[in-house]
């Protein structure tokens, strides 16, 4: 159910968040920086952009979230100590956005959509106020905030505090280069672009972080992940 922006901004403050978090492909991720906002994988399409292909495609479409817009209350990565499926760019967008921009009402999901097969509505999102003020947690994976009433645009450009990218400490064997130089300056060139500047921090992983191990175990993902342009297969 719909849930106004302004009593969603309420609750994510009294449980501490102080940013929305956003994880893509580095292509995609300067496709939202030249264009200053998050973008459905509709919108995307519609707009006949390319993104890098997600595992969740297909059940995005087949379960009607195509041109809604998710983001998480925490950086799950961090959380988790291992990568994020979604990629290695991950934006940090005051929470202000919620209060200040017009983003339209939220959704928040009670279960990720690629585990609603089968699922009643009362399963899947929040279905009262009341249910979300009461039952929301910071950094629970499942609860996602979903922009379905933005217009599958999510405006950030005063809101976007900083990206933080994940270094696999490795080099692409296409292009020769280390995959974080090739993200960090694919990402500037499409901040410049879009006229945002905010940092673009290293990724610092904390305890036993999984993440170069499950880098380099995909190579061929990592690659899809990291390339600025689409790799040509030939
Ligand atoms: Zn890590």
């Amino acid at each position: 159910m719909r849930i106004s922006a302004k009593k969603v901004y309420e609750v994510l403050k009294r449980e501490g968040v102080e940013h929305i978090h956003h994880a893509n492909s580095v292509i995609t991720s300067c496709q939202f920086l030249r264009n200053g906002a998050l973008l459905s994988r509709g919108s995307i399409e519609q707009k006949g952009l390319y993104q890098t292909p997600q595992n969740s495609d297909k059940i995005d479409k087949d379960m009607g979230v195509w041109f809604d817009v998710f983001a998480d209350s925490v950086d799950i990565h961090h959380r988790a100590s291992r990568l994020n499926a979604y990629g290695p760019v991950l934006f940090l967008i005051d929470i202000e956005l919620l209060k200040k921009a017009y983003t339209g009402g939220i959704w928040i999901t009670k279960l990720n959509p690629t585990r609603w097969e089968g699922k009643k509505h009362e399963d899947k999102w929040f279905t009262s106020v009341k249910e979300f003020e009461n039952n929301f947690k910071k950094g629970e994976f499942n609860q996602m905030l979903v922009f379905r009433h933005c217009g599958g645009e999510l405006s950030f450009k005063k809101y976007l505090k900083e990206i933080k990218l994940d270094d696999p400490n490795q080099k692409s064997k296409h292009t020769k280069i280390d995959y974080y130089s090739m993200a960090f300056g694919a990402l500037k060139i499409s901040m410049t672009e879009g006229g945002i500047d905010v940092p673009i921090f290293r990724r610092t992983c904390v305890g036993k972080c999984s993440c170069i191990n499950e880098y380099s175990s995909d190579m061929a993902r990592t690659d899809q992940m990291y390339m600025p342009k689409p790799i040509k297969s030939d």
